[in-house]
């Protein structure tokens, strides 16, 4: 579905960014994984990528970073000349109450989930708008759409990836480049691994399938988006959480 695609995905080594990579080489996209920290995780997930046969670039910087965007795009110049694809995955948490949120926490968390998704999409579509195709993926969550106590920064950054992803929509629509996010509920990866099991049971007892979500079923709603399955869908925001924002 993907043969001969170049892909980036933020945060691309690890949890939801990591199924995804794997989705996109198995359906056979070149992929550049970026990530911030994690050397080791990095290592780990290009060499399980080499089963696929397609090539696996790393690059390591933060997306909160505008340099990161704009050296992304010099990287994509000098080894493949186009992109195809761009996931924006990277994204943190910094849970508090909002009385005790500085307004440095509250900074961390929009730079590194929303500015960061702006910073490469910027850079990233004037590749785009160049072959006048494309499909940007930008990740949201069911925190921004309903809200979540001790999240008012999550969740704000995560409602602005909704109206972002609308807004980039309709001006790159006519250039035939799409752009839609997913918006994950509640997801077994290190960023909810911190949850007691009670907790976890507890947020199980809210979702309407009565189960945490896999990586692999975002990365399924990818493959749908990034590929020609999704070619009449723009601006849209895609729920993937067992039913729970009903
Ligand atoms: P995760 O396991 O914590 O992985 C996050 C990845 O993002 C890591 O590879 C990390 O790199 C990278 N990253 C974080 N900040 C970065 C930055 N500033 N620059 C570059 N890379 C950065 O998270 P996840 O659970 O897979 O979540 C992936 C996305 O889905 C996030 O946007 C998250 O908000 C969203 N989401 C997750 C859930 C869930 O339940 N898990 C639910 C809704 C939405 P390093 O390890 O190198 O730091």
């Amino acid at each position: 579905m993907l043969k001969d695609k170049v892909a980036v995905i933020t945060g691309g080594v690890r949890g939801i960014g990591k199924a995804i990579a794997h989705k996109f080489c198995e359906s056979g996209a070149d992929v550049i994984l970026i990530y911030r920290s994690n050397d080791e995780e990095a290592a780990k997930t290009s060499e399980e990528l080499k089963q696929y046969g397609t090539e696996v670039h790393l690059i390591k910087g933060d997306v909160a970073e505008p340099k990161t965007a704009a050296e992304t795009v010099a990287y994509i110049k000098e080894h493949f000349g186009k992109v195809d694809i761009l996931v924006n995955n990277a994204g943190i948490t910094n849970d508090k109450l909002m009385m005790r949120m500085s307004p440095e926490d509250f900074d961390k968390v929009i730079n590194a989930n929303l500015s960061g998704a702006f910073y490469m999409m910027k850079e990233i579509s004037t590749l785009m708008i160049k072959k006048r195709s494309g499909s940007i993926i930008n990740m949201a969550s069911v925190s921004g759409l309903k809200g979540n106590p001790a999240q008012v920064n999550y969740s704000a950054s995560k409602a602005g990836i909704v109206g972002m992803t609308m807004s980039a929509a309709k001006e790159l629509g006519r250039r035939g480049i799409r752009v839609n996010a997913i918006a994950p509920g509640f997801i077994e990866t290190d960023m909810t691994a911190v949850l007691t099991d009670e907790q976890k049971e507890a947020a199980a007892g809210n979702i309407t399938l009565g189960r945490l979500g896999k990586p692999e079923d975002i990365a399924n709603a990818a493959l749908f988006l990034a590929s020609d399955m999704g070619s009449y869908i723009t601006g849209q925001t895609i729920s993937v959480d067992g039913g729970i924002i009903m």
